[in-house]
């Protein structure tokens, strides 16, 4: 007879920080971006072998990520110019600006609904 630990544990919601805003979010609230052998791509299911970096789903976390050289950071990597048009490509499939919630009530998001 094993002795088995009764005690559940709340679902652990994994969170991650977009590279581009800083702001911490669900894992899948995020988009992420991987690096594989042939490349920075994007990876929608999160699956991907590679180091990752996450980002909003918004044009605004995008620009300042392809702005600046955070990917790269993130990646440790070089974004080649194909890899950048990937990102740029995708990005324009993205809402210019996500949906703000509410921040009055404080830098305490609740991310649920
Ligand atoms: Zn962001």
């Amino acid at each position: 007879m094993a002795q088995q630990q009764k005690g559940s544990k709340p679902r652990h919601v994994p969170q991650r920080t977009c590279i581009a805003c800083r702001k911490v979010a669900g894992k899948r609230n995020l988009i992420r971006i991987v690096r594989t052998e042939q490349g920075v791509e994007v990876d929608p299911t999160g699956k991907k072998a590679g180091r990752g970096a996450y980002l909003h789903p918004n044009q605004t976390c995008w620009q300042a990520m392809l702005t600046g050289n955070r990917l790269a950071q993130a990646l440790r990597t070089n974004v080649s110019p194909d890899n950048r048009r990937v990102l740029e490509a995708f990005m324009a499939s993205l809402p210019v600006q996500e949906e703000i919630e509410d921040e009055q009530s404080g830098p305490l998001a609740q991310a649920s609904t």
